[in-house]
């Protein structure tokens, strides 16, 4: 009988500390991925694990009209930008690329993605590169976007929108070298807040597009809007034809239910 007692008080003594230290260690092997589910809850999304070292996990949330997932992407040199980006349920039919600090264009590109001069300047300092100079225009008139774009100046070290047909795309970079989970946990809200208001004005405009009957030309390229060409990318999951240009600029395919899609599904998530 007194063995039982033993054992019992053994357990005792050892379970509670042996379940505090595979929990220190799980905290220690996987500390970056705190900062997403924080940031999942913050944004009612859920949060999704990918296998593999390096890879980020991708949140995916509600926004209004559109599908918006979030992750983190090296920039190099240990440093993070953030990336969350909203996935329309119709076409902008153009691409363009707005970024602060000021950058020069791209080497890989949307085919005819040009500076643009607004007429009105941004209340930031900011480069405009685009496709279609009214669209671009006709989004960055809206106050509710100056506002947001201008918060957002503010409160990150730098930021790139991009706007590939029916996907509105934006990068922030923190001002100091940040881990992956920390970099979400930090600046996860405030770039989803400036994508809520930008994937709104850009819905709202696609939207406009199919009611006055704009139908995107035959064998469009789903980034731009413009036909695809003589020798598009040729997506292999999904046979969708995109520029090889926009397809760098989009960072894979650009079809929202596509597997090589940048931020796809993983295809194993749990709830946050
Ligand atoms: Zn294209
Ligand atoms: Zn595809």
């Amino acid at each position: 009988m007194i063995w039982v007692v033993v054992v019992c008080g053994i357990a005792a003594l050892v379970v509670a500390p042996a379940i505090a230290a595979v929990e220190t260690w799980r905290l220690r092997r996987d500390p970056d991925d705190i900062g997403f589910w924080v940031f999942a809850r913050q944004v009612e999304g859920r949060c999704q694990v990918r296998w593999g070292r390096g890879q980020s996990p991708i949140v995916r949330l509600p926004l209004p009209g559109a599908e918006g997932r979030a992750r983190v992407v090296p920039l190099g040199r240990g440093r993070q930008a953030v990336e969350v980006r909203a996935w329309l349920a119709a076409s902008t039919g153009f691409a363009a690329r707005v970024a602060s600090p000021p950058q020069a264009p791209n080497r890989w590109h949307a085919p005819g993605l040009a500076p643009v001069e607004l007429e009105e300047a941004l209340p930031l300092d900011a480069s405009v590169e685009s496709t279609d100079p009214d669209r671009i225009a006709r989004v960055l008139a809206r106050r509710a976007v100056r506002d947001a774009l201008a918060h957002l100046a503010d409160r990150v070290a730098g930021f790139e929108l991009r706007v590939n047909g029916g996907l509105v795309g934006l990068q922030v970079r923190p001002a100091i070298p940040l881990r992956p989970g920390a970099a979400m946990e930090a600046l996860g809200g405030v770039a989803v807040d400036a994508l809520r208001v930008l994937a709104a004005e850009a819905s709202e405009l696609a939207g406009s597009l199919l009611d006055s009957g704009e139908a995107p030309p035959e064998k469009a390229c789903a980034a731009c809007g413009v036909r695809a060409g003589d020798d598009p990318w040729i997506c292999p999951a999904c046979a969708g034809a995109i520029h090889r240009g926009c397809r760098e600029m989009v960072g894979g395919c650009a079809r929202a239910g596509c597997r090589l899609t940048a931020d796809a599904d993983p295809g194993r998530g749990a709830e946050a």
